[in-house]
């Protein structure tokens, strides 16, 4: 018998997403006439801004001249990106980094999951539910104990401490799917709670560009003492528009002690460096115009935030999130389950959400809708879930 992880026995049978694009596949297949409208995967619809193809082109043509031609890069990424990094995203926020507390990446979500490698295999790891799944499903995978951090909407889907050790704790704010942004009050207590236990935060920031009240942190480093307690994960694929270009970029501060060169010789080792041409295009992200093109991308797609969560709130629906994230947490009526709830949309309304329960137990009686589609399909899917009957 061949010695495999039986972790990986543990798992739900289908990664959530991959299981949802099944079940919407099947239905058009048997209603070829169907109108889909998919509000249920967090992608992206907009095409990537000019600023972004133009650096793109003019690195294509760099490839292309045997004097400005590129190979292997640096594992860590380019100096170029990580000072654009450190000058656009943290300068602004009054935060300074060295060049090597910054490491880019081809995605968040490998590094939500690979950064576990350099913590010890018997750590404790705290995880809110409902959220992205990525963090759970790979802690099975390595075959680690998880406590959960319920998020309801009884405590505001800011959740409570725990309630034994743990030693990482995974914060994702502005949360996916529910949308809400952990307070500055919020954050200070994980900080102090991970300096007193010798706990490490993974701070996923991935839709930090979708904040849009003033005063809510965007980088857990606003919180004095952070760096000496967390990691963070920040990624272009939302802010502006990568999710097939693949750039995104982790923070291992230097006063985390050892686990700033674990990551380095873990990435020198397994990770061959974001290509030169995409590692340009995500520089360009932080230019004038770059700026100026994310935002706009950003406010149309908060644009249709405002048109779900005002849709559903006048049907009469109690709706979280949609504010500062892209996603809106819709809490079903009482007794709806989320799995049922979300074929009887398809059936009804052809209509793709994704049911609450794929992001933790917590998550049943919620419904997941996101704000990345066109806005006249988004205006037509709210008329189409205003006509239902739930
Ligand atoms: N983190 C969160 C909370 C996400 O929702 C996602 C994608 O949906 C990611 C990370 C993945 O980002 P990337 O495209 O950079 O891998």
């Amino acid at each position: 018998m061949n010695k495999i992880n039986e972790n990986y026995l543990k798992l739900g049978g289908n990664y959530l997403f991959a299981e949802l694009k099944k079940k919407t596949e099947a239905f058009q297949a048997k209603h070829p006439e169907a109108d889909i409208i998919r509000l249920g995967i967090g992608d992206v619809t907009l095409p990537l801004s000019p600023a972004v193809i133009q650096a793109m082109h003019k690195a294509v043509e760099e490839m292309g001249d045997a004097k400005t031609f590129r190979g292997y890069g640096p594992e860590q990424g380019y100096d170029f990106l990580i000072r654009a990094i450190i000058d656009g995203e943290y300068k602004s926020r009054g935060i300074e980094l060295d060049m090597d507390e910054v490491f880019v990446s081809d995605g968040s979500k490998c590094d939500v999951a690979n950064i576990q490698e350099i913590f010890s295999r018997d750590c404790k790891v705290a995880i809110c539910d409902p959220v992205y799944p990525v963090y759970l499903d790979s802690n099975i995978m390595a075959g680690r104990e998880v406590v959960f951090l319920p998020s309801t909407c009884d405590n505001g889907f800011s959740p409570e401490l725990p309630d034994v050790d743990v030693d990482l704790i995974y914060l994702c704010s502005p949360n996916n799917p529910t949308g809400t942004v952990l307070t500055r009050r919020d954050l200070e207590r994980w900080v102090d709670y991970a300096t007193r236990k010798g706990a490490i935060i993974l701070f996923d920031s991935a839709y930090s560009s979708y904040i849009q009240e003033p005063g809510l942190p965007g980088s857990i480093y606003e919180i004095p003492g952070a760096k000496e307690v967390a990691i963070e994960f920040k990624s272009f694929s939302k802010t502006a528009g990568f999710t097939g270009l693949r750039c995104a970029f982790t923070v291992v501060p230097k006063a985390l002690g050892k686990l700033n060169g674990f990551w380095n010789r873990r990435q020198c080792t397994k990770f061959n460096g974001v290509s030169y041409v995409v590692q340009r295009a995500a520089e360009a992200v932080y230019s004038e115009a770059g700026k100026g093109e994310t935002a706009e991308m950003i406010r149309y797609y908060m644009g249709n935030a405002a048109i779900i969560r005002e849709g559903l709130g006048k049907a009469g629906f109690e709706v979280y999130g949609g504010k500062n994230a892209p996603y809106i947490w819709w809490k079903l009526p009482s007794g709806l389950d989320s799995m049922n709830f979300a074929a009887k949309l398809l059936e009804s309304c052809q209509v793709v959400g994704t049911p609450g329960v794929g992001f933790g137990a917590c998550g049943e009686g919620y419904f997941r809708l996101t704000a990345f589609g066109s806005r006249a399909r988004t205006e037509e899917a709210v008329a189409r879930i205003m006509e239902m009957e739930i």
